[in-house]
């Protein structure tokens, strides 16, 4: 039998009557659970009990707040193989891969421990003699926080964790393709003592649950990780309504690979980068720009490499590339590679259903070459494992093709040259550069987000995360 999963609201478990069923995206016939699917009315209760749990949680001592963020790291630590097996039946990533993300999870809330002790305030002195300037920070109150599912453990993490530590409450929707990862956190949050009302999860439809907490007043600010459609309209209703906001979106993340580059490295750049987590990340390495002296022995290394693939059921040990997450995504996948393929793109390796024991949304990882920057593959997002070649003259053609596109989250370059490396540090329109390694694949205590059409607002993770999730107070004091 499926486990059935409540929502979560003012420290109570509420079930609802509608439910949802997910199912593992390796093997069709694996329930992953059922969910109690939060309605309008519901998701409202659970934003008054956040609204009533503020002014306590505020004014507990950071300590408290620490030891509670601390403990629930450790409960995820504790639980790593057990979550990051859930995680993987839900979402489809690899078992290590799943693994490693609620690791990073519980690195993630016991990092926030720390900052919950880091108080921020600063004195200046005044123009004016025997007036004090005093700058502290507050919590904004309540946050509503709405994630995407190809994170289904780490991006929670990343948001709650900061609301937590600088004593907000909040109201949470998990995508509603993974919503266990985050109840499973949940859990560990009422087990580690969390006050109830403090974080509140409601399950449930974009349309419904998303509306609701966008909608209302009550709510104070929104973090927003998911598609540039959605958060855009988002934000537009954020903004009508004086909330803060802040949107994490997609990417067409290029790497380039320039002719002195080490093929072995910008090989295992591109390979990781583009199709590890089955290609569904928004950092990852979609766009191949690749100079013509290198060119054809990149591709044909990295279609090789890419042929030993194997991809099978996330849970099978030796996988390495697991189902995409379902049919919608599926198909989103195949449409983009006929519209690739009609654009006369080439396919050199890929791009095919494949069956395995068990029923699943496996495809082969797809690589075209001789594409060019302008065909729609170049310029919109996938979300699969699904990656382009644009073959350019040089350096600086390499750069402009790279820069020439509507996002600009991560960007990367292969090359042995220092500098290119500077150059392209400096002049890459990206929020994140790599060099010599795949435009995915970032640390938990360093800021996180782009610019362009990827990101708005404060940038996510380590300190930085204060910017977003608390606001600043100058005070005047003479006497
Ligand atoms: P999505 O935009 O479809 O959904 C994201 C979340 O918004 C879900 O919880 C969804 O239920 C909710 N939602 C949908 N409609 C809503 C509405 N009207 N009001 C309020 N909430 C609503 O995105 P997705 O398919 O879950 O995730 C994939 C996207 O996320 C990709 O574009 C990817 O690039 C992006 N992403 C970005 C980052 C980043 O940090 N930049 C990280 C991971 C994923």
């Amino acid at each position: 039998m499926a486990d059935v999963y409540a929502n979560l609201i003012g420290g109570e478990w509420v079930t609802s009557t509608a439910v949802s069923r997910n199912v593992n995206p390796s093997d069709l016939s694996d329930v992953v659970g059922e969910y109690a699917q939060a309605d309008a009315a519901q998701t409202a209760a659970a934003i008054d009990a956040a609204a009533s749990a503020f002014p306590a949680w505020a004014a507990t001592s950071p300590q408290r707040r620490s030891d509670i963020l601390d403990a629930a790291g450790s409960a995820l630590l504790a639980r790593k193989d057990e979550l990051g097996r859930l995680l993987s039946r839900e979402e489809g990533k690899t078992l290590p891969e799943g693994i490693g993300e609620v690791t990073r999870a519980a690195q993630i809330f016991k990092y926030f421990a720390g900052e919950a002790l880091r108080l921020s305030g600063e004195r200046l002195d005044s123009t004016r003699p025997g007036v004090d300037v005093e700058i502290t920070r507050e919590p904004l109150g309540v946050i509503g926080l709405i994630t995407p599912w190809n994170f289904p453990s780490a991006i929670p993490a990343w948001k709650i964790a900061p609301a937590l530590a600088y004593g907000n409450t909040v109201v949470m929707k998990p995508a509603d393709a993974v919503p266990a990862s985050s109840w499973a956190i949940a859990e560990i949050l009422v087990q580690a003592g969390l006050p109830a009302g403090v974080f509140n999860l409601v399950m449930g439809r974009g349309s419904v649950v998303g509306e609701a907490i966008v909608s209302s007043p009550k709510i104070n600010a929104i973090s927003f990780t998911g598609s540039v459609a959605t958060g855009r309209r988002i934000g537009a209703r954020a903004f009508e309504s004086g909330k803060k906001f802040q949107l994490e979106m997609g990417g067409k993340n290029p790497l380039v690979v320039l002719d002195d580059a080490d093929l072995t490295v910008a090989v295992g750049a591109a390979l990781n980068g583009a199709f590890f987590s089955t290609g569904q990340r928004c950092t990852a390495s979609s766009r191949l720009v690749v100079t013509a002296g290198i060119h054809d022995r990149f591709v044909a290394a990295l279609a090789e490499k890419m042929a030993a693939l194997k991809v099978d059921h996330a849970l099978k040990p030796g996988t390495d590339i697991g189902p995409v997450v379902s049919q919608d995504q599926l198909e989103q996948d195949l449409r983009y590679i006929a519209i690739a393929k009609d654009e006369g793109g080439r396919l050199v390796t890929g791009g095919e259903r494949l069956t395995r024991e068990t029923e699943g949304y496996y495809l082969s990882p797809a690589l075209f070459a001789d594409t060019t920057n302008d065909m729609r593959i170049n310029r919109e997002e996938v979300f699969g494992p699904v990656a382009s070649v644009v073959r350019v003259r040089d350096y600086d053609e390499a750069l402009a093709v790279a820069n020439d596109t509507e996002f600009g989250l991560s960007s990367g370059i292969c090359t042995t040259s220092l500098k290119h490396a500077t150059h392209y540090k400096r002049h890459a329109q990206a929020g994140m550069v790599m060099v010599n390694l795949p435009t995915a694949g970032v640390d938990p205590h360093a800021p996180f987000g782009g610019r362009k059409g990827s990101s708005y607002g404060a940038r996510e993770q380590g300190a930085y995360a204060r910017e977003f999730y608390t606001t600043i107070k100058t005070a005047y004091v003479f006497g």
